[in-house]
């Protein structure tokens, strides 16, 4: 996975949010999970701002430190893992801090096995 310059993540944080995107590409596989999970990101704001106001939680410094923050974590990195999944089946996939995910060959690819010729 090439690093470009965007938000900063906990590393480990990362890796489970990368997991997680991956199984909701998986899930999103299955009829009707497509159609399903944008209608919940529509009822819950749209992608771009589940993606900004979970992004801004989950790379501020210091959050997530008790119990009931944990369950907020976790939440708030299931949310973000399916924004990014839907954002993988667009056109040129999603990028977001220096990580990218996408379902199809598209030019500029950061994964080269991913990239058209
Ligand atoms: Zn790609």
């Amino acid at each position: 996975m090439r690093r470009q310059r965007g938000p900063a993540i906990d590393s480990v944080l990362m890796m489970v949010l990368d997991g997680l995107v991956l199984v909701r590409i998986l899930a999103l596989s299955r009829p009707g999970e497509m159609s399903r999970a944008h209608a919940e990101a529509v009822a819950d704001g749209g992608l771009a701002d589940i993606i900004s106001e979970t992004g801004d939680r989950l790379t501020a410094p210091g959050n997530f430190r008790g119990h009931r923050d944990r369950k907020t974590r976790s939440e708030a990195l299931n949310a973000m893992a399916t924004c990014l999944a839907l954002g993988a089946h667009q056109p040129g996939g999603i990028t977001w801090a220096g990580h990218h995910w996408c379902v199809a060959a598209h030019g500029n690819c950061p994964h080269r096995s991913n990239q058209t010729a």
